[in-house]
């Protein structure tokens, strides 16, 4: 059998989800919030009725229609510009397999998300590596260098970053854009955090695309709901790839609940916001602990005890984000409930 896989799949290690006993999950920048449990009967009532009436034995729009219209609106552009995946990630491998081949380059600057490079590992793309300099920002004259090259079709450019948190100089980023010869996608899967964006550069940059997901303020993860914004020269090609009905019904219900009643959930994003405030402000102070200003709803930081504080965690069941190679000095810690922000904070001030 190992003779008939591809070289370059062989070669892959997968992403690996690893399995751990835990009871409150801060590893994977997920919303803290149960929605279910924060929705008024009404709203319940409503999102139960839409879900059993609709035809389970037929298919989804596999246009999202709907949907699309509603973020369309929201978003001030029209619904061909939009492009729903199955979480962001399906809209990532979209990209990869539209734009890359194995004579094209995938522009990245580590430490980033990781799926970006595993997909263009799996189309056998070249991968142009820009590491971020020591404090985490991009280097500004290696990325031109790189998007200018003729065969570099793909840059992701993580706005904020994930892991580090930060949000790159708007002047640079507007630089390579400037200079990019392929399609720049600007990740803004926290942006609901951030609260800044580069949708308006639009219309200027044809070659831009804005990638944006429900998984994190909207808290709806397990649901799987991702889109893009671009011009319609890039959701044209990218409709050509994406699966017919990559969106399921239940999602689409679920999601477009959400987008017309996100008003009521704006009171739980300013509370993430206001505990990675207190968590920011309670670790600042912890000497041994270097901490990266986060606009996501994490925080991140190196701690030559990083081991310890990680396995403290988890025996308290408690799960965070360690690293490997260069990076085993960092973790990541998503912003949970209060309480839960608590122990951690105790237990992170008891070890270090
Ligand atoms: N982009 C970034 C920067 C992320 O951190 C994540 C999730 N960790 C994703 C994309 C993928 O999100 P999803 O597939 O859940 O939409």
């Amino acid at each position: 059998m190992k003779k008939l896989v591809n070289e370059n799949i062989e070669k892959l290690v997968p992403y690996k989800v690893p399995k751990h006993d835990y009871k409150v999950k801060l590893d994977a920048n997920e919303n803290p919030y149960s929605i279910p449990e924060m929705l008024d009967e009404g709203l319940k009532e409503e999102l139960k009725e839409s879900i059993f009436t609709t035809l389970w034995n037929y298919y989804p729009d596999s246009e999202a229609y709907d949907l699309r219209k509603a973020l369309a609106e929201k978003n001030g552009v029209k619904e061909e510009n939009i492009i729903m995946g199955n979480g962001s990630d399906e809209i990532i491998l979209n990209l990869v397999l539209t734009y890359l081949n194995s004579e094209k380059s995938l522009v990245i600057h580590p430490p980033t998300f990781s799926v970006y490079k595993i997909f263009a590992q799996v189309v056998n793309a070249k991968i142009i590596e820009v590491p971020l300099d020591n404090s985490f920002e991009l280097d500004k004259d290696k990325m031109i260098e790189a998007v200018k090259r003729d065969d570099a079709a793909l840059t992701f450019i993580t706005y904020p970053n994930n892991p580090t948190g930060n949000l790159f100089k708007e002047e640079v980023i507007l630089e390579i854009l400037e200079n990019a010869k392929g399609i720049v996608v600007i990740d803004e899967a926290y942006f609901e955090f951030a609260k800044k964006s580069f949708i308006d550069k639009l219309p200027k940059y044809k070659n831009m695309v804005i990638l944006r997901t429900f998984s994190k303020a909207y808290g709806i993860a397990g649901v799987r709901v991702g889109y893009l914004i671009a011009d319609t020269e890039i959701t044209d090609e990218l409709n050509k790839v994406r699966l017919p009905y990559n969106l399921n019904k239940i999602s689409q219900i679920i999601a477009l609940k959400m987008l017309k009643n996100e008003k009521r959930f704006n009171d739980m994003i300013e509370e993430i916001l206001a505990e990675r405030g207190r968590m920011y402000k309670e670790l600042e102070n912890v000497n041994g602990i270097t901490l990266y200003k986060s606009d996501t709803n994490a925080v991140f930081f190196k701690c030559d005890k990083a081991e310890e504080i990680f396995s403290e965690l988890l025996k308290n069941k408690i799960l965070v984000r360690k690293f490997s190679g260069n990076m085993e000095q960092f973790l990541r810690i998503s912003i949970g409930k209060q309480e839960d922000n608590d122990t951690v904070l105790k237990i992170i001030k008891k070890i270090v």
